[in-house]
């Protein structure tokens, strides 16, 4: 299975990436955790990537496509993927679509209201990368997954996660357009719980599996 996530910031990719993962083993690719491994170790494209990421702007199309086309040709990828957060502009879907055949793109709609809240509140954890709100937490400071320590990402505050907003519907928002012209798209309410989401979602998987 060949899957895209699509949804603003905040709309639960991550979340139900990690759930489709479990259930599906399927290579989960995002971008934004590639970039941010990259920024920590330091990398050539760290040192561009942050300079974008932490103004809330998008990382430019030409380092993003090549990241992900050498990410897609590796052993792992042979039987599907799971790519989060990628493609994010029309170009960079041009251009996964001269490399691969895209079988389905889950597009998460959310309530934009939700948005800020669920981003400012978001606490990471540094190990796997589970995500958790601070109203659910209760105090918490450690992953309920796998113990490792939460974290707030530096582009997770007002300001940036506007910009963030901003760059979702000007740039991303047409991609549901032109997948629902491929005939590609899946909506999914995301102003549920997690649990429902990936509930619809893995019907939809289980059909296409088939
Ligand atoms: P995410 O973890 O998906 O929220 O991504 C964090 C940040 O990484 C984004 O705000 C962008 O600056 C950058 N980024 C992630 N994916 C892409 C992409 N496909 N194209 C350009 N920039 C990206």
């Amino acid at each position: 299975m060949n899957i895209i996530l699509l949804g603003a910031p905040g709309a639960g990719k991550g979340t139900l990436a990690s759930k489709i993962v479990d259930e599906y083993k399927l290579p989960h690719i995002s971008t934004g955790d590639i970039f941010r491994e990259n920024i920590k170790n330091q990398t050539p494209i760290g040192v561009v990537a942050k300079s974008y990421i932490d103004k809330g702007q998008l990382v430019p199309d030409e380092v993003t496509c090549q990241i992900v086309e050498e990410r897609l040709t590796r052993e792992d990828c042979k039987n599907g993927y799971m790519l989060d957060g990628f493609p994010r502009t029309n170009a960079q879907a041009e251009a996964l679509d001269k490399i691969t055949n895209v079988e389905l793109v889950i597009n998460i709609d959310v309530d934009f209201s939700l948005l800020m809240g669920r981003l400012c509140g978001r606490r990471v954890c540094k190990d796997c990368g589970e995500s958790y709100h601070i109203t659910r937490l209760n105090g918490a400071t450690t992953c309920s997954r796998c113990g490792g320590e939460l974290y707030q990402r530096k582009d997770d505050n007002p300001e940036t996660v506007q910009s963030r907003l901003d760059v979702y519907n000007a740039q991303t928002a047409p991609l549901i357009e032109y997948y629902t012209k491929q005939g590609k798209i899946f909506n999914v309410n995301g102003s549920t719980t997690p649990e429902d989401v990936f509930e619809k979602v893995a019907e939809k998987l289980n059909a296409l599996r088939k």
